[in-house]
């Protein structure tokens, strides 16, 4: 990158807020995921939209690439600059609005942590739809950019279910906004509105590839009277996808989820069955106790699954425990996800054992249901030193092959391995089309998957 188009980066953000000496850039060439090093030519801290909004305009007219980085704790590899360029960091945009008690939504900078958004919000009697199970450097534009998913997801669905609309920088640098926002002198309290199709959709999943959100507006709830949950063992991977069938169709829960053995002996604890599955409710007292009452008779008459003792749940949930496999260096973990229906509950399972088992990693399975279907999320321990990232990009590849031929589908986009292949060619030209409207010189996340002519 020449010197002319870094002094330009550093009068639009600042020069303490522009980084391209070597022992920066090296810092920003790994991410959580497996991948890496991928070096940018510069960092760039924006500390407003307005700077945002001049940073992807010198990057059109420059034709260098632009990558989005937040909390940098994605799995996917997708905060990694594949062709050099400018890393957008945006962690200095951490102001959070208010609450909107009438709309019952919050705004805040994309940058905000999620955490410190759960603090804000519970020390003033409001909630999120649910909490996440994550570290601490996890960003709301991060995650809305992942479209999480979490243990209330039965009742709430996923991060981009609750979100009302966003303040986004488009990739050729104009700002707009999505939600009811777009509307001369309403305020954000509906995604949707009779002027159009949905737009905040285009951010969700994108992991950074349609533009850089600089805002977000979430739907917030008074923290509830109760939230209790019930543990149920099973036997085998197809008993477990039953009982669930079941709990799903009552529709009773705020949460449902699993985890099998493996995952309790990799992070040192006795299993109490092969195959947990937990249960969450939330409401009023009477409520919750009829709900977990109601899953509790549902599993009885099921005649297969047995009642945990109650500190099972206890155990495994809390400071994501439950994905912090206890992993010392030159050993790694790296994580692989896919979305399916409930029938192919027992496959996916299957498929993430036979892949385990044949590369002898230690792992762990952690799944959960997102209304009417399921995120199955497994994690495995290697040897980074040993086997080197190639065991994982290969073990990654086998679980997605196998899963592809279950009839799941990825959960997050990622470069490895590419899914463009599998993508129905008309969808892929539609969304060809999108991408090449908004981003016409290919700077948003240039050479990330699924890849668009
Ligand atoms: C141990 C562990 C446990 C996890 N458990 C859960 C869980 O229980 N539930 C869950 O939902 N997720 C979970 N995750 C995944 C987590 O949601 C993502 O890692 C996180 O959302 C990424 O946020 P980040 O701020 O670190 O973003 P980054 O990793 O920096 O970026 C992620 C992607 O989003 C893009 N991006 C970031 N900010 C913006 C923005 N403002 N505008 C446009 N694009 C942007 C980036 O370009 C990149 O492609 C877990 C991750 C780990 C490591």
């Amino acid at each position: 990158m020449d010197q002319s188009t870094i002094e330009k980066l550093k009068d639009i953000v600042g020069p303490n807020y522009v980084a391209d000496k070597d022992y920066d850039l090296i810092a920003y060439s790994r991410a959580w995921s497996y991948e890496g090093p991928l070096q940018p030519d510069v960092i760039v801290v924006p500390g407003s939209t307005e700077a945002v909004s001049q940073v992807m305009k010198l990057a059109n007219e420059v034709g260098t690439p632009v990558t989005v980085r937040a909390g940098g704790t994605t799995t996917t590899g997708m905060a990694l600059p594949r062709h050099g360029g400018i890393v957008l960091d945006l962690n200095r945009m951490n102001t959070i609005y208010g609450i909107d008690e009438d709309a019952q939504a919050i705004t805040m900078q994309a940058g905000t942590t999620v955490y410190g958004l759960i603090k804000y919000i519970e020390q003033r009697g409001w909630k999120i739809p649910w909490l996440p199970e994550f570290g601490g450097g996890v960003t709301i534009g991060g995650w809305t950019a992942f479209n999480g998913v979490g243990a209330g997801g039965s009742i709430y669905g996923r991060v981009g279910d609750f979100i009302i609309g966003l303040q986004v920088v488009l990739p050729t640098g104009e700002i707009v906004r999505t939600g009811s926002a777009s509307f001369k002198g309403a305020r954000q309290f509906t995604r949707y509105l009779g002027t159009g199709p949905d737009l905040t959709g285009l951010y969700l999943n994108s992991l950074g590839v349609s533009g850089v959100m600089t805002e977000v507006t979430m739907r917030v709830y008074p923290i509830p009277e109760a939230l209790d949950c019930i543990s149920f063992g099973f036997d085998t991977s197809e008993d477990a996808q039953e009982g669930m069938k079941k709990l799903i169709r009552a529709n009773i829960a705020y949460g449902i989820t699993c985890v099998d053995d493996e995952m309790f002996k990799t992070i040192g604890l006795p299993p109490p069955a092969p195959w947990v599955v937990q249960f969450f409710a939330e409401g009023w007292k009477e409520e919750v106790e009829f709900r977990i009452g109601k899953a509790r008779q549902i599993i009885a008459e099921a005649g297969f699954g047995n009642e945990l003792p109650s500190n099972t749940i206890k155990m495994l949930w809390g400071g994501a425990r439950g994905t912090s496999l206890r992993s010392k260096p030159p050993k790694r973990y790296f994580c692989v996800g896919c979305f399916h229906s409930m029938d192919t509950t027992a496959e996916v399972f299957n498929v993430y054992n036979r892949v385990g088992e044949k590369y002898g990693m230690n792992r762990g399975m952690l799944w959960w249901t997102c209304q009417t279907y399921a995120n199955a999320f497994p994690v495995y321990v290697y040897d980074e030193l040993n086997d080197g990232p190639e065991a994982a990009a290969q073990a990654t590849k086998e679980v997605r092959e196998g899963w592809t031929a279950a009839g799941a589908v990825p959960d997050y986009p990622g470069p490895n391995p590419d899914c463009t292949p599998n993508i129905v060619p008309e969808y892929l030209a539609f969304w060809g089309r999108i991408k090449n409207a908004l981003d016409p010189n290919c700077v948003m996340h240039r050479g990330q998957s699924p890849v668009v002519e």
